[in-house]
């Protein structure tokens, strides 16, 4: 049996267009409520066999995946390349090798991360008691991705949820349904278990419908609209969600920076993906006595930059990944210009291809006001704004509905990390732009409108479990002095309770000694 479900009620048939060319890439079922329940029903299944495996069990299986995909490594680079249309150098760099580092973290790691731990409980173990965490998998987990990382994102949490213990329904997006389809084969050729991982191709209609079949988890990756959307439908049955949102992020450049590396960061961090990284710089924020000079060697970068299809190996930004977006790109570079900022370079569609390219666009005299600086674009542009101190920098890179990351950029190390404490992001890099979602060590999760919960590292893996609390009571000797009944020895006990026991010190608590004998002989009494 597959890993990917064989469809029986499917709705209509999704196309997957290489948005480069425009050339169909292939068709996939569309999966129906019906579809969702069916492969619910069977991650039930799937979920009490894989919950009894060890952890070496995981590892190696998560380690066998990982050979596959070295096995195809070029093939992989190019099909998330066709279906997404990024170069296929950043299939390789931005999705694939980030990917094989998390996963051989995650299969030699995760048994350290969920080992058991005592709790220190103070007082309380003067009395004979212990307390202890265990971590117990969730059941079902599902994931629904965005198209921008399509093999990265959903791969990683698939690896972390199974390592977990977990079984997991992916529902990936309608733009890249083949990539995530891989995912699903890659782990069948491992030799997962059946129905321990399912790939349900579908659209929005799908991923409502996973939502809402009660399972135990949902990791979303998407826009705020269809996260706020998520979060509603499953507080009906309470099941608890990841929201990795939508990003603004700032870029913060201070005039002692390595101006040369800051602007190399700067295209890059706005440039890769075409700009369709939440992560990606969307505003630059620089002091103002060396924008010019800043401002000068960005567009200098920018222009020598090689657009062009991404299945060619020196291709540096190549097509965005759908007409849609593209539209949005082009709708905010026009309102950029109206509200009168300056286009420095770009802002238009690339005119030597049909596909969906836009050229890297470089944008100067921007202010937060406009609406270009206030909305996720997710596209190729890089509107830059100045400052003129340090506090209105944090003011600036603050003034914004999201804190997915940022950055900070100067040569006074303390400065920086002054800097990126007082901004508002779920991730503040010092000299370094948006590739921490590579860093499967780190957390990755934002404040504010960029969602909540974490992916990666270990506060990502402790979405995936449950927490259970172990208390034991070593003493069998006598019943505890605020059992029933009561009496007023019992409230004279609890008014020292709350005036030593409850101040945390044993010296203090040691004067409730004579008042806690005699309650405890009142009790054998009765
Ligand atoms: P969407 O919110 O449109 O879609 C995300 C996923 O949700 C897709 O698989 C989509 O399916 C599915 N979906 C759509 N409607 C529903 C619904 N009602 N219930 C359940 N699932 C649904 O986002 P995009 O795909 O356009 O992704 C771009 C967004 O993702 C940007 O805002 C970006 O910032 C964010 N993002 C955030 C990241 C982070 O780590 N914080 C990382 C990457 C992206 P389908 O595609 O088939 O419609």
């Amino acid at each position: 049996m597959s890993a990917v479900l064989k469809l029986q009620n499917q709705m209509d048939e999704i196309i997957s267009y290489n948005p480069a060319t425009g050339e169909e890439v292939g068709r996939v079922g569309c999966a129906s409520a019906e579809d969702v329940k069916a492969a619910v029903a069977k991650s039930r299944d799937g979920f009490l066999k894989w919950k009894e495996t060890s952890f070496p069990q995981r590892a190696a299986l998560v380690m066998r995946a990982r050979e596959i995909i070295l096995d195809e490594l070029d093939e992989i680079a190019r099909l998330i390349s066709d279906e997404s249309g990024k170069p296929v150098a950043e299939s390789l760099s931005m999705e694939i090798a980030p990917v094989l580092d998390l996963m051989q973290y995650f299969a030699r790691h995760a048994a350290k991360i969920l080992k058991s731990e005592k709790i220190n409980i103070g007082l309380y173990a003067t009395l004979g008691r212990t307390s202890k965490i265990i971590y117990k998998p969730l059941g079902t987990v599902g994931i629904i991705p965005a198209w921008n990382y399509p093999f990265s994102i959903p791969l990683g949490e698939v690896v972390m949820a199974l390592m977990a213990g977990n079984a997991v329904i992916v529902k990936p997006s309608e733009l890249t349904p083949f990539v995530g389809l891989k995912i699903g084969e890659i782990f069948e050729k491992a030799g997962l278990p059946e129905d321990v991982l399912q790939i349900l191709t579908g659209d929005g209609r799908t991923g409502a419908a996973l939502v809402d079949a009660g399972i135990e988890k949902i990791m979303f990756t998407g826009s705020v609209a269809t996260g706020r959307k998520i979060a509603e439908s499953a507080a009906k049955h309470l099941t608890s969600v990841v929201l990795e949102l939508g990003g603004k992020d700032p870029m913060v450049v201070f005039a002692d920076a390595n101006l040369e590396l800051a602007a190399q960061g700067a295209i890059w961090g706005a440039f890769c993906n075409s700009g369709q990284s939440c992560s990606s710089v969307e505003r630059l924020y620089v002091e103002e006595s060396v924008e010019r000079k800043f401002t000068d060697l960005i567009v200098e970068k920018t222009k020598r930059l090689r657009q062009d299809s991404g299945d060619k190996e020196t291709t540096d930004v190549a097509a965005m990944s759908s007409e849609r977006q593209i539209k949005i790109v082009e709708d905010h570079v026009e309102s950029f210009r109206r509200e009168g900022a300056k286009i420095l370079t770009g802002g238009k569609r690339n005119a030597n291809f049909k596909g969906a390219f836009y050229e890297p666009t470089v944008i100067s005299n921007a202010t937060n006001q406009m609406r270009g600086m206030r909305e996720e674009t997710f596209g190729p542009t890089l509107p830059i704004a100045t400052f003129k101190t340090e506090r209105e920098a944090i003011d600036l890179a603050n003034d914004s509905d999201f804190g997915l990351t940022a950055s900070v950029w100067t040569r006074d190390l303390a400065k920086g990390k002054r800097v990126a404490e007082k901004i508002l992001a779920g991730t503040v890099c010092v000299n370094e732009v948006l590739y921490t979602h590579g860093i499967g060590q780190t957390p990755w999760g934002g404040f504010k409108q960029s969602g909540y919960g974490r992916t990666h590292g270990k506060y990502g893996l402790l979405e995936l479990v449950a927490t259970q609390h172990i208390h034991v009571n070593r003493v069998l000797l006598t019943s505890n002095a605020w059992w029933l009944p009561y009496s007023p020895l019992a409230v004279e006990t609890f008014r020292g309770f709350a005036r030593y026991f409850a101040s945390g010190s044993l010296r203090q608590t040691m004067k409730l000694a004579p008042r806690l004998l005699k309650r405890i002989k009142e009790l054998r009494g009765k």
